[in-house]
């Protein structure tokens, strides 16, 4: 026996899967698809608990990916978020939980 195949029980093992593997439990979804699904899960609003837009026509919703898409951040829903147009720009690239965290310390403190 040779090669990355190995005769396991009578069954040939297969070599091992490039991680991270695939995901085939979720569908893929059109982009207009995953933007309506995601302005209805997130109450028809921004997906930026800290914006100050009160409503968000589901035109209106840009995708984004919580990690970045240069960084290798994968495309499927679990990974998206609706954004208005404000938030999508002032995001930029940055990493989602620091862009909540510049959000957040501009909101007026209760303490
Ligand atoms: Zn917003």
């Amino acid at each position: 026996m040779s090669g990355i195949e190995q005769m396991i029980d009578g069954q040939f093992m297969k070599p091992p899967t490039k991680y991270p593997p695939k995901r085939t439990d979720i569908k893929h979804l059109s982009d207009k698809e995953m933007r309506l699904i995601l302005w209805k899960n997130q109450g028809r609003k921004c997906g930026n608990p800290y914006c100050s837009t009160d409503e968000l026509r589901k035109e209106d919703v840009h995708l984004d990916n919580r990690i970045p898409k240069k960084r290798g951040g994968p495309d499927d829903i679990t990974h998206r978020i609706g954004l208005c147009g404000n938030c999508n720009a002032r995001r930029g690239v940055k990493a989602w939980g620091r862009f909540l965290d510049e959000e957040r310390s501009k909101m007026p403190h209760l303490d």
